[in-house]
């Protein structure tokens, strides 16, 4: 009896998740484009009960622009099976990369001398055609995708007698790094070779850019905000931003999940579908948790992998990269063996071993990104933001001084998804432990379920097929908010 009274003074004191009693209760966490994919999907078929919980105190998640620059999700990646791409280019929102501009790639090292045009050139290639090319890989002793590369490298080089056996160790760095800029490991002695192979890529354009505008505007194509602001649909109204979820209590006594914030506010839902990053689900999983996840999803999580990159972008009031026509001049970035060593052991300067690219950012002309991988970009957020300013300017003037009359940087500003702990690191990846534990994707997808229906649901880049992209992460929420719609439906 005492148990019975307890059970309804907390439902009295919890927060319903809308005044709308008529569908079921349905907390949605975290406010990134699966969310806001699953809450708009949800809405648009008559579940209007729902919450969406968020930590940060904006909505977008890993999909985030500041001064209109794309601090997460930034291009496209494909065509065919790509809702992104689907939502986007009938409203002649997005570009395919050569429609405004031919790239043009050059490589310069850290004595500041840069390969000619077409070592540089036939190198990009070569880089470009690592993973589309994974053939021969089941015979490899460890798997690893640096397995296959370096085996890929040897033969390069034998063709290549122009490039001297030097460079070959920092070249191989660098395209090391390069490919860790889309796997997000920290090297690719970590990420599994079946795995890179067997990623369902999109076919078409993989760097299809937003024009003038950023990545954010997929949110407001799910929204309904755009194209026409008065068909929106009021996802924002049922949207808790500064709300960070504690616990997930789905404890078999009671038929709701309780769900605390630590702001102290309870909800109670019917189904919680949960989208925060794999990184969060690392780190945090037992905590949140209670009773804390079955086996087989703890399994999915520890070895699956999440990893880490970071970008600076840079304001130049006066660029010093030619503008004046349609190239976009990519440079790439390596390390002599000896200047490697002797910043490896300079603890403030170290994080620049990440950097790989420098590139100017497509339609935004006074504006240039550098691109990092590997833990040297958790490194780089905690520099201070003086030091981290002199340090960025002393970098491009080390590797493009030679050549570029550098001008000053106007405005600075780098990327903090590795330390906050809303993230915890930037995008999934399949590793070698993915492998060998015989883990999926889609275990990660696996709904709890309870008297036959899914009380606990997890969506989120992660859980899809296309982990690691925008368009993974609203095909995982528009999946939760079907299952749920036919759940519904089939009772009816
Ligand atoms: C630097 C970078 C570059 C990228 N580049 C591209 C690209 O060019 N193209 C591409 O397709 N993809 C790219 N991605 C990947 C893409 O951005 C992500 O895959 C996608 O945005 C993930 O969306 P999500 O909804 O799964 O997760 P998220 O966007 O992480 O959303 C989850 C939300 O949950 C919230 N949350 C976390 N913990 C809690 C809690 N306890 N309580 C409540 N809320 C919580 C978080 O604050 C977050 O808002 C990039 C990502 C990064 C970081």
């Amino acid at each position: 009896m005492m148990r019975l009274i307890l059970v309804i003074l907390c439902y009295a004191a919890c927060v319903l998740s809308s005044n709308d009693n008529s569908t079921p209760r349905i907390i949605i966490i975290g406010a990134g484009p699966a969310g806001i994919a699953a809450a708009s999907r949800l809405f648009e078929n008559g579940f209007t009960n729902f919450t969406i919980l968020e930590a940060e105190n904006r909505i977008g998640g890993r999909v985030y622009s500041e001064y209109m620059v794309d601090l997460g999700g930034q291009w496209v990646h494909g065509e065919k099976n790509n809702v992104a791409f689907e939502l986007a280019w009938p409203l002649g929102l997005i570009e395919r990369s050569n429609e405004s501009y031919e790239s043009e790639f050059k490589i310069f090292g850290s004595s500041g001398s840069s390969l000619s045009l077409e070592i540089s050139q036939d190198l990009k290639e070569f880089f470009f055609s690592l993973d589309s090319n994974l053939i021969d890989i089941e015979n490899l002793k460890t798997g690893t995708f640096g397995e296959y590369a370096d085996a890929k490298f040897e033969e390069y080089y034998k063709n290549h007698p122009e490039i001297s056996a030097e460079l070959h160790k920092p070249l191989r760095d660098m395209i090391n790094l390069g490919q860790m800029g889309s796997d997000g490991a920290d090297n690719w002695y970590e990420v599994s070779a079946k795995g890179s192979r067997d990623y369902p890529t999109c076919d078409g354009d993989n760097n299809i850019n937003w024009k003038n505008r950023t990545y954010g505007t997929i949110l407001d194509i799910l929204m309904k905000k755009f194209p026409n602001p008065e068909e929106e649909l009021p996802i924002l109204n049922n949207t808790h931003t500064s709300s960070k979820v504690t616990e997930i209590n789905y404890n078999e006594d009671s038929t709701l999940v309780k769900v605390s914030a630590a702001d102290g506010k309870e909800y109670l839902a019917d189904h919680v579908i949960f989208t925060p990053s794999l990184g969060v689900l690392k780190a945090n999983n037992n905590q949140l948790f209670n009773p804390p996840l079955p086996e087989k999803k703890i399994r999915s999580i520890e070895n699956l992998g999440f990893g880490h990159v970071g970008k600076i972008f840079l304001y130049f009031d006066n660029p010093w990269w030619h503008t004046n026509d349609n190239k976009l001049s990519v440079k790439l970035i390596y390390w002599t063996e000896a200047d490697r060593k002797e910043i490896e052991n300079d603890p403030e300067r170290k994080w620049m071993l990440g950097i790989f690219s420098v590139f100017p950012v497509e339609h935004k002309p006074k504006l240039l990104c550098i691109w990092l991988s590997s833990n040297h970009s958790t490194e780089m957020e905690l520099i201070p933001e003086e030091l981290f300013h002199n340090q960025t300017s002393e970098f491009l003037n080390r590797f493009f001084g030679h050549e570029h009359n550098i001008t000053e940087i106007s405005g600075i500003k780098r990327t903090m998804w590795n330390t906050n702990e809303n993230f915890r690191g930037t995008y999934s990846y399949h590793g070698l432990e993915t492998d060998t534990a015989n883990v999926t994707n889609a275990d990660l997808a696996e709904p709890i379920m309870r008297d036959d229906k899914p009380i606990l649901q997890f969506a989120g880049e992660a859980t899809s097929e296309h982990y690691s992209t925008v368009h993974g992460a609203i095909e995982s929420g528009w999946r939760e908010a079907d299952r749920l719609i036919n759940l519904y439906s089939n009772k009816n």
